[in-house]
């Protein structure tokens, strides 16, 4: 079901900025002269309006860089003053709205450690009634999209409407290249929920390294997401927060030069037709593996009957990996992944094996 939400279009939000929308500075502000000489280089470099930098920093545990607070805010003032970037910041709680507000910041966020708790969430929207400054909601650490929506809600709920999300990954367990796991499949849903919802993406604390900016940046593009925000700093190595994962201005621009932005459609006649035509290639296709699927169950509630007569147990093991080997090998010789073809299977077998259980118990 599709989630109503009242929305401007990004392209209105501010005056003059142009879309994609793309943000970029340091994970946190850490002295008036780191601030204003990144934003030089960030204006020089690059064509992005608009600068970050992290005020009050939320840090996992504590004894770690917090934050400079409240002058921070003056530094932001300053680089602005100096260079034209627009700015934005994080906020966490009612005072940090009132803040940033008062020191005029452009646009404001809400972080992963914010929108996991829906207290300090409704806290940041009551701050924000009456407001007309543009928020862009991170999403949960944890990978729930319900989370995720009911904080967009909640702000949209205090009158917010140049309102977006911005998608930084989820907790990634170890051993996963990324800091945060990506998880696309999230950010896609949110798309479909709510279509005209803009998502800028941060590569950054999805990559937690400086070497997957780039192909996440591409990624994101591909994605048609509206925006990046990526962390740049003038000394990355010896940035006070995400040292590994900050780039240099300098970087930052060679990957706004090199990344491609496609189109999301095309007034090519050509590509549209055969656009279509393939598009109705996959709706039959689509139609006829729908149909199969069907007739798999029924012959599966066919086996529960059987067994059900001849009182034998639903699972046995055995033939579920015999299933699994044998196509898995067969997908493996048309080129279909095995962890696809693992996948698949899986779900076939779990809803096999539900219907089965249903009629084994006479609910059928
Ligand atoms: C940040 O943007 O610096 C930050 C703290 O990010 P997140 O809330 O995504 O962890
Ligand atoms: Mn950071």
């Amino acid at each position: 079901m599709k989630i109503d939400l009242n929305l401007t279009p990004m392209d209105q939000w501010i005056e003059g900025v142009k879309l994609p929308l793309i943000i970029g500075g340091p994970c946190s502000a850490e002295s008036e002269e780191q601030v204003c000489a990144t934003a030089k280089l960030i204006k020089e470099h690059t064509d992005i309006q608009i600068l970050r930098s992290g005020i009050w920093k939320p840090r996992t545990r504590p004894g770690s860089f917090e934050g400079i607070g409240v002058k921070g805010l003056q530094w932001l003032n300053k680089a602005k003053e100096e260079t034209g970037l627009l700015t934005a910041t994080e906020v966490a709680t009612p005072e940090h709205v009132e803040l940033a507000l008062k020191y005029e910041i452009d646009i404001l966020w809400v972080g992963a450690r914010t929108t996991v708790n829906p207290f300090s969430v409704q806290a940041v929207a009551d701050a924000l009634k009456g407001v007309d400054v543009p928020v862009l909601v991170k999403n949960p650490i944890n990978p729930d999209l319900a989370l995720w929506i009911g904080a967009l809600e909640r702000i949209n709920g205090a009158g917010v409407t140049k309102l977006g999300g911005i998608h930084r990954g989820f907790s990634a367990a170890t051993g996963s290249k990324y800091r945060n796991d990506p998880t696309w499949s999230i950010a896609i849903e949110l798309k479909r929920l709510i279509p005209d919802l803009p998502i800028v993406c941060d590569p950054s604390h999805i990559a937690g390294n400086r070497d997957l900016i780039e192909p996440i940046t591409q990624k994101a593009f591909d994605l048609q997401m509206e925006g990046v925000m990526i962390e740049s700093h003038l000394d990355p190595d010896n940035a006070l927060s995400d040292a590994k994962q900050q780039i240099t201005p300098q970087r930052l621009g060679e990957i706004l030069n090199d990344v491609v932005i496609r189109h999301g459609e095309s007034d090519n006649t050509d590509f549209e037709i055969k656009l279509k035509e393939l598009r109705s290639d996959i709706d039959k296709i689509d139609a006829e593996l729908i149909e199969t699927l069907a007739q798999r169950m029924k012959i599966a509630e066919k086996i529960a009957e059987h067994k059900k007569d001849n009182e034998i147990t639903i699972l046995q093991p055995g033939r579920y990996d015999e299933i699994m080997e044998n196509r898995v090998a067969q997908g493996k010789k048309v080129d279909l992944k095995e962890s696809f073809v693992h996948d698949l299977y899986e779900l076939i077998h779990d809803n096999s094996i539900k219907r089965q259980t249903a009629i084994m118990n006479g609910e059928g």
